[in-house]
């Protein structure tokens, strides 16, 4: 039996959240403003001006390599990588070669059956993003606009570890919230905040071993995309090699684009070599050194990651997907560890706080919008020291379940307080001995049956007690006062 193993490599491109661009003052944004608006003659590439380097971008790009637990370089460069396109004026990208910023790395992938796995990073580097060409608005004309040159990008290369369209999904939608969680990029899919890249092909293990040959896809926008295209080139790298069986070599690795509507890879050029793009330094960029102190500042600003957060909430019984959608905004995430802190060590108070939140407070979450999450106030909503002191008083037993639930929607819809809730309970002070005597009275039946020897006809009456004291009596307080009436 003949074996395929998919051999796949990320190149991830993630647009950092800089004030300026990376070599000149101008306003790194290049979204939803008008075109050719934030340029000047640096980032348009006129003759005779000189790149100022960032130190935000290496700021953020320190920050990124902890997280990515790579290796921060102490001394790194510049280099110019020289090719022509249109959205490109210099006629080449200032770019880095073979001094990176970042050099290796490894972020864990967490898969549904508990299982988890390593990519490892080659390096990640800091470069320049080009213009953007325009071919929609005119059958006749491209419009360039050259907004987004000189926007920073940080470039995440994987070695080739992933092997299914599902583990590139996983890994990259890591990178976004890592990304997200150290606070260096928007990640905004739609405005093009992370770009893939892919390299695929498949080892095939017959009777020996051999591999077809390499292809690149290009600038892929999506998630979607990304797995869609991994699937598209597994599948045709296998059709063809069991056709014509022609074995990668030096010479035919070839790059392709990703057709969105079409749904597959069109051929574009064979693969550029480094040596095609005459890397050489930039005479213009200083080399910049990285000493102890420089890497010591990031690491104070250094948020607890999600991998470690993911990790923590699944050993407290959340749900693969719950977990997974409450590190989708480090604000919730951060919102629950605060009350994780608040309710103490106790085990069984804590998965019942986790239950809680998982299944009560990310259903109210559910229900908004992703750019109403992005900015909710979760402890002016239901302040953390009342979400704990709810759980607590339902796991003490205090209050019943269907009480806690109660107070909940009322404190996040009707926005009402806490205290207040608790003073009515207290007004309402049932009066627990005489319902007992009239539950009784009234199920005369049920009572004969009981001290007949039929003790599932407690439940019964313990749903009439329930139903009396409107919940907010524990359960086990109406079973101890049955049990003694009876
Ligand atoms: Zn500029
Ligand atoms: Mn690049």
């Amino acid at each position: 039996m003949t074996k395929y193993i998919p051999i796949i490599g990320l190149e991830i491109h993630v647009q950092l959240d800089t004030k300026s661009k990376l070599f000149c003052g101008c306003d790194n944004e290049s979204f939803n403003v008008a075109p050719n608006i934030n340029i000047c003659p640096v980032c348009s590439g006129q003759p005779g001006v000189l790149p100022v380097m960032n130190k935000q971008a290496l700021d953020f790009c320190i920050l990124a390599g902890l997280a990515l637990n790579g290796k921060i370089a102490s001394e790194t460069k510049w280099d110019r990588k020289s090719y022509f396109y249109p959205d490109l004026p210099k006629g080449y990208q200032i770019s880095q070669y073979d001094k990176p910023i970042i050099e290796g790395g490894e972020v864990e992938i967490f898969f549904e059956n508990d299982e988890k796995k390593n990519i490892r990073l080659i390096r990640a580097h800091l470069e320049e993003d080009a213009g953007k060409s325009i071919h929609d608005r005119s059958s006749e004309f491209t419009y360039l606009d050259y907004n987004r040159c000189g926007t920073p990008l940080l470039e995440i290369v994987t070695e080739p570890d992933i092997t299914s369209s599902l583990e590139a999904e996983l890994f990259a939608k890591q990178i976004r919230r890592i990304m997200r969680y150290i606070g260096v990029s928007r990640v905004n899919m739609e405005m093009g905040h992370m770009r893939f890249d892919i390299n695929v092909n498949i080892k095939v293990e017959g009777s020996e071993i051999k591999y077809t040959p390499i292809a690149e896809v290009k600038n892929l926008n999506s998630f979607r995309s990304l797995v869609k295209a991994i699937d598209y080139e597994v599948k045709r790298q296998i059709e063809e090699f069991e056709k014509n069986a022609v074995e990668k070599n030096d010479g035919n690795k070839k790059t392709f684009l990703w057709n969105d509507q079409k749904e597959m890879t069109i051929e574009m050029r064979s693969k550029e070599e480094a040596a095609d793009y005459r890397y050489f330094a930039d005479p213009d960029v200083m080399p910049v050194e990285i000493d102890q102190a420089w890497i010591d500042k990031a690491k104070e600003k250094l948020p607890v990651l999600p991998g470690d957060r993911f990790v923590r909430y699944r050993s407290l019984g959340v749900s693969y997907q719950t977990a997974l959608s409450i590190l989708e905004n480090m604000r919730i995430s951060d919102y629950l560890d605060v009350c994780l802190q608040k309710i103490g060590d106790n085990e069984n108070a804590r998965k019942e706080l986790v239950n809680w939140f998982g299944r009560e407070i990310m259903a109210y979450l559910n229900k908004m919008t992703e750019s109403e999450k992005a900015v909710i106030d979760l402890e002016e909503r239901l302040s953390s020291d009342d979400f704990v002191e709810i759980v607590r008083m339902v796991d003490l037993r205090e209050i019943t379940r269907n009480l806690g639930k109660e107070w909940l929607d009322k404190i996040w819809e009707d926005g009402e307080k806490l205290a207040d809730l608790k003073q009515q309970m207290t007004e309402n002070k049932i009066d627990l001995d005489q319902i007992v005597v009239d539950v009784l009275n009234n199920n005369q039946n049920f009572v004969e049956q009981y001290k007949a020897g039929n003790e599932k006809v407690l439940n019964v009456l313990i749903g009439k007690m329930m139903k009396e004291t409107k919940g907010m009596v524990g359960v086990e307080e109406v079973v101890k006062i049955l049990k003694s009436k009876l």
